[in-house]
C-alpha cells in the first residue's frame, strides 16, 4: 500500500481509541470533567451498562454560550495554555481531548447553561459532525449524554463485555470516585435503578459507609504521615486486620486528588500489612497522598490511570509508614476466630478435623487411605501412587513416588479437585447446597450487578439469595463444597474472584473456579497426615491432575535419577 495520510475521521477515531476503551472510560472523563467545574452534585445514569446510553449531569458552573462548540474541538481545554502549566495542573482534565474522542465514536449530546444566566444551550454531535447550537431550557450545570457508543467502531465493540459487567466497573469507578470526594454527592442509576447515592456531606466515614457498608466502615482505621519539610503526605483510612478481603479490588489511592493505580504503593501498603494479615489476603483502604506538584507527571498514561513521580521513594515511605501507624496503634494482636478456613488455628480445631473434605466421608479413615494408597481407587490417575512424607511451609505436601520426590502446591490441588467436583455436579443439574440460617451480607455496587445479571446461574450453583433492599442480600444457600466459611463472605470472595477471572465470559468457568479457589484448603494451613493423603488420593481421581483450573501447576517432581545426580551418585 503507498503511503498516504489518513482521513480526519479515521484520524479522530484511532485517537479516541486511546482515551476512550469501555463505558466506564467514557463515564470516567465526563465526571472529571464535572469535577474540574466545582459540581457538588454528579448524576451518572445508564442505560443497557452504558452501550445503550450513558448521562452525567452535573450542578457545576457551565459552559459559556460562545464556547459550546469550541468546548468539543480536540486540543480545546480551560485548564492550560502552556506546556509549563502541567507541572502545577489543579484540575483532573488538561488534554482537551476527552469532548472530540467521545464524539468521535457515539452520538453526543452537550447541554449547558453557565451561572449567572437565564437561558442554556445544547448541541448535538453525530459520529462527529457538530450541529448549530440550540437555546434550551434547563438547570443551571452541564449534561452530557452519549448514544450509540461504538457503534461506528465494530471492532472496538467485540472486546466488550456484557452490559452487566460493564455497570459494574462504572459502579466501581463511582465508588471510588464517592470515596475520594465525600464532598461531592454521587447518584448513580442503571437501566431505572438507582445502584449509589453517596451522602455528599464532607465526611469520609459516612462515604465509605455508603460506598463498602456501615460494618466496613466501623472497622477502617485512620492512617497519617507527614514527611517533614519534603512536601510529601499521606492520609485516610485502612482495615484493622480483622478485616481483609481475597484480592486488591478495595485498595484506592489519590495522589494530588487523583485517582491513581500505582504497584509502588500497593506494595508499600501491603508491607505495611506484613505479620497482620493471613496469607494471600488483602486490605481494604483509601489512602490520599500530596507530593509536591512540580514532581508529579500527569501526564503518562492515554487514561490517566496513572502517574510518574520522581521522587517515588518518598511516597512510599509516606504509605507505609501512615498505615504502620495505624495498624501497630490499633489492637496489638490480630484476631483470629475460629470457623474460619484460611487459619491454622481453625485447621486443628478438634471440633472439625478434616473440615475441607466434606464430600468424602471417609477422609480421615486410615483404611479407606490405605485402599487409595495401592488399590484400584487411583487406577484412573495419571499421578502415580505417593507416599505422603510431611508438609512444608504449611503450604506444600512432600510426597515420595516410584521415581523420586513429588512436591503439591496444596492449594492448587485442592483447587482443581474441588472445580472438578463442582464442574460434574452441575453438568448433573444441580450443585448441592447447604440451606442456612438466611444472612444478610451488604455488597458493593459492582458486586450488585453482578448479582443481579447472574442470579439465575448462582442459584444453580448453590448461591440462594434474595435482594433485601438497599444493596442487602439475604443469603438463603451457599455450596455445599464452600461450607465452613462465613456465607457472606462466600458469597463476596466468590463474586470478587469471578469479577477477577473475567466472569461472565466464560462464566459458567470462572464461577466454578471462584467457588473452588474460595473454598479450597489455603496456603498457609497446616494439614495432617491422613489429610493430605485424602488430598493426593483426590488429585489422583481428578480427570486433569497437574495444573489447577487457572492453569498454575498442583505437582512438581524430581527424578531419582535428577537426586542421584545432583548428590553426585552417579
Ligand atoms: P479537558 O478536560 O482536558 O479540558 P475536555 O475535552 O474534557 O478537555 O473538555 C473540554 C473543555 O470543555 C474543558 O476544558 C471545559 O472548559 C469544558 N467542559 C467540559 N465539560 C464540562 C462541564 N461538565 N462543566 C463545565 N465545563 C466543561
Ligand atoms: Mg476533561
Amino acid at each position: 500500500m503507498p503511503i498516504q495520510v489518513l482521513e480526519p475521521q479515521v484520524v479522530a477515531k484511532i485517537a479516541a481509541g486511546e482515551v476512550v476503551e469501555r463505558p466506564a472510560s467514557v463515564v470516567k472523563e465526563l465526571v472529571e470533567n464535572s469535577l474540574d467545574a466545582q459540581a457538588t452534585h454528579i448524576t451518572v445514569e445508564l442505560e443497557a451498562g452504558g452501550l445503550g446510553l450513558i448521562r452525567v449531569s452535573d450542578d457545576g458552573h457551565g459552559i459559556l454560550p460562545h464556547e459550546m462548540t469550541l468546548a468539543l474541538l480536540r486540543h480545546a481545554t480551560s485548564k492550560i495554555s502552556d506546556i509549563d502549566d502541567l507541572e502545577s495542573v489543579a484540575t483532573l482534565g488538561f488534554r482537551g481531548e476527552a469532548l472530540p474522542s467521545i464524539t468521535a465514536v457515539s452520538r453526543l449530546t452537550l447541554y449547558s447553561r453557565p451561572t449567572g444566566s437565564d437561558l442554556g444551550q445544547e448541541v448535538e454531535v453525530r459520529w462527529g459532525e457538530v450541529a448549530q447550537p440550540t437555546t434550551a431550557g434547563g438547570p443551571v450545570g452541564t449534561t452530557v449524554t452519549v448514544r450509540g457508543l461504538f457503534d461506528n467502531v465494530p471492532a472496538r465493540r467485540k472486546y466488550l463485555r456484557t452490559p452487566g459487567a460493564e455497570a459494574a466497573r462504572i459502579g466501581d469507578l463511582i465508588s471510588r470516585l464517592a470515596l475520594a470526594f465525600p464532598e461531592v454527592q454521587f447518584r448513580l442509576r442503571h437501566d431505572g435503578r438507582e445502584t449509589l447515592l453517596s451522602p455528599g456531606n464532607g465526611s469520609w466515614s459516612d462515604s465509605l459507609a455508603a460506598v463498602y457498608g456501615v460494618q466496613v466502615a466501623q472497622g477502617m482505621l485512620q492512617a497519617s504521615w507527614e514527611l517533614e519539610g519534603e512536601g510529601y503526605s499521606a492520609w485516610g483510612f485502612v482495615s484493622s486486620p480483622s478485616l481483609h478481603r481475597a484480592n486488591r479490588s478495595y485498595i484506592t489511592f489519590l495522589i494530588n486528588r487523583r485517582l491513581v493505580q500505582s504497584r509502588t504503593l500497593s506494595y508499600a501498603l501491603e508491607e505495611a500489612y506484613q505479620g497482620f494479615l493471613p496469607q494471600r489476603r488483602y486490605p481494604l483502604a483509601v489512602l490520599c497522598l500530596q507530593v509536591p506538584p512540580a514532581q508529579l507527571d500527569v501526564n503518562v498514561h492515554p487514561a490517566k490511570r496513572e502517574v510518574r513521580l520522581s521522587q517515588e521513594g518518598k511516597a512510599f515511605t509516606v504509605v507505609q509508614r501512615s498505615v504502620r501507624a495505624a495498624l501497630v496503634g490499633s489492637s496489638p494482636v490480630p484476631e483470629i476466630r475460629v470457623g474460619e478456613v484460611y487459619t491454622a488455628a481453625a485447621s486443628t480445631s478438634a471440633t472439625r478435623p478434616t473440615s475441607f473434605f466434606p464430600a468424602t466421608p471417609f477422609a480421615s479413615d486410615p483404611a479407606a487411605t490405605q485402599a487409595a494408597l495401592e488399590g484400584p481407587a487411583s487406577s484412573r490417575a495419571s499421578l502415580p501412587v505417593l507416599r505422603v512424607v510431611g508438609q512444608v511451609q504449611d503450604t506444600y505436601v512432600v510426597a515420595e513416588g516410584p521415581d523420586g520426590l513429588y512436591l503439591l502446591d496444596q492449594h492448587a490441588a485442592h483447587e482443581r479437585v474441588v472445580f472438578e467436583r463442582i464442574c460434574a455436579a452441575s453438568g448433573e443439574g444441580r450443585l448441592p447446597r447447604l440451606l442456612l440460617e438466611p444472612q444478610s451480607v451488604e455488597l458493593t455496587v459492582a458486586q450488585e450487578e453482578m448479582v443481579r445479571t447472574s442470579q439465575e446461574l448462582l442459584q444453580r450453583y448453590g448461591f440462594i439469595l434474595e435482594p433485601f433492599g438497599d444493596r442487602t442480600y439475604l443469603v438463603r444457600a451457599v455450596p455445599e463444597v464452600a461450607w465452613g466459611s462465613d456465607p457472606g463472605r462466600a458469597l463476596t470472595e466468590v463474586l470478587d474472584l469471578a469479577a477477577s477471572q473475567g466472569m461472565l465470559k466464560g462464566q459458567e468457568e470462572a464461577l466454578s473456579a471462584s467457588i473452588a479457589c474460595h473454598s479450597a484448603i489455603r496456603a498457609g494451613q497446616k494439614l495432617t497426615i491422613p489429610e493430605m493423603e485424602e488430598l493426593v488420593r483426590q488429585l489422583g481421581e481428578s480427570d486433569n491432575p497437574h495444573t489447577c483450573p487457572h492453569g498454575r501447576p498442583t505437582t512438581m517432581h524430581i527424578s531419582a535419577h535428577h537426586l542421584e545426580r545432583e548428590f553426585g551418585r552417579r
